[in-house]
């Protein structure tokens, strides 16, 4: 019979070195996984590659691991790399016929491996956070919501009409495009980018699709054309900026368990009737939100809100149709 218990950590809090991240395994604290599997440091490089945490310490892609079992490594970790690893192969195409359940989880995974180490982190006395995530009980309730749909990388669940997130594959034009590799997440507002080769992937965890529905019209008109760089910049700040004011956190339910069942089902439920889906669209937080995107191009907040009704964008013509862009010049 398949186990079909979940495990909850924010239950009791259990944000240890030693607590399997996935099961609750009682582990030892050599017993780690790498939250960037090591096909993904090889293939781009990453070993020394700095990255900025929440807290603004700075760690390395291969200094950042998650605690990891040898049992959750070896039959759910790797073959889920391993997926990820072939589809990525072929590019766009490859990652797009991966079930998007599958992406999820990787993405999830990635996620959940910088969020669990801000948790350790801030679970230590000694430690006092400006901010600390783990003491806001809206963030905990998003990220236990979260969690629970996470473990589907190890117990067999099946989400009932949903999918926990939007996702949106992109093609990257070769032309203008120097950055084989670039990685983005936003712990709070749940948001996340990855950039491999020619493929870009755009997510937003829990949402159960809202966002990318919101922003269909922007996706249809870019899914099947290759984008230049600051184009996908500029669809990054519109989806982060989405998931900034989406202000729902859905509930999910799992349906009573019968014996013989080989694996869960899930409903979801999120209540729009007393809530607003989205906060309300603030023009001057989503300039900004481009500025940053925007960074290496140097293009600043006034030059954005120019046309204050109509903020500078590099995808859409003043018609809201797609502007194709082979190079960037920047306007003086
Ligand atoms: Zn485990």
């Amino acid at each position: 019979m398949i186990d079909l218990t979940l495990y909850d950590p924010f239950e009791k809090m259990q944000f240890t070195d030693t607590n399997c991240f996935l099961c609750g395994t009682i582990i030892t604290t050599e017993h780690r996984a790498p939250v960037f599997a090591e096909w993904l440091q090889d293939k781009y490089n990453l070993q020394n590659k700095e990255l900025l945490l929440l807290d603004k310490s700075v760690s390395t892609f291969s200094q950042l691991s998650i605690p990891c079992c040898d049992r959750c490594h070896t039959h759910y970790l790797l073959p889920l790399e391993a997926d990820v690893q072939q589809a990525a192969e072929n590019g766009v195409e490859g990652l797009r016929a991966l079930p998007p359940k599958r992406l999820f989880q990787w993405i999830g995974k990635m996620y959940y491996g910088s969020l669990i180490n801000e948790l350790i982190k801030e679970a230590n006395p000694l430690v006092m956070p400006e901010y600390a995530v783990s003491e806001d009980p809206k963030m905990l309730g998003k990220f236990r919501s979260f969690y629970q749909v996470l473990q589907s990388l190890r117990v067999p669940m099946e989400f009932h009409d949903f999918l926990p997130c939007s996702l949106f594959i992109l093609e990257v034009a070769p032309t203008e495009d120097n950055l084989p590799f670039e990685y983005q997440d936003e712990l709070t507002t749940m948001s996340f980018s990855v950039k491999l080769g020619s493929a870009a992937i755009v997510c937003t965890l829990l949402d159960n699709g809202i966002i990318r529905r919101a922003l269909g019209k922007l996706h249809q008109i870019t899914e099947n054309k290759p984008l230049h760089p600051i184009q996908l910049a500029e669809f990054k700040a519109r989806v982060f900026y989405a998931a900034y004011i989406f202000s729902v956190v859905p509930e999910y339910f799992i349906r009573p368990v019968k014996p013989e069942d080989d694996h869960l089902v899930l409903d979801t439920l999120i209540d729009d009737v007393t809530n607003e889906i989205f906060n309300p669209w603030d023009m001057t937080a989503y300039a900004h939100m481009l500025e940053e995107m925007l960074k290496p191009w140097s293009i600043r907040e006034t030059e954005i809100l120019q046309n204050p009704a109509q903020p500078l964008s590099f995808i859409l013509d003043a018609d809201n149709n797609f502007k194709p862009m082979e190079h960037f010049a920047k306007q003086v």
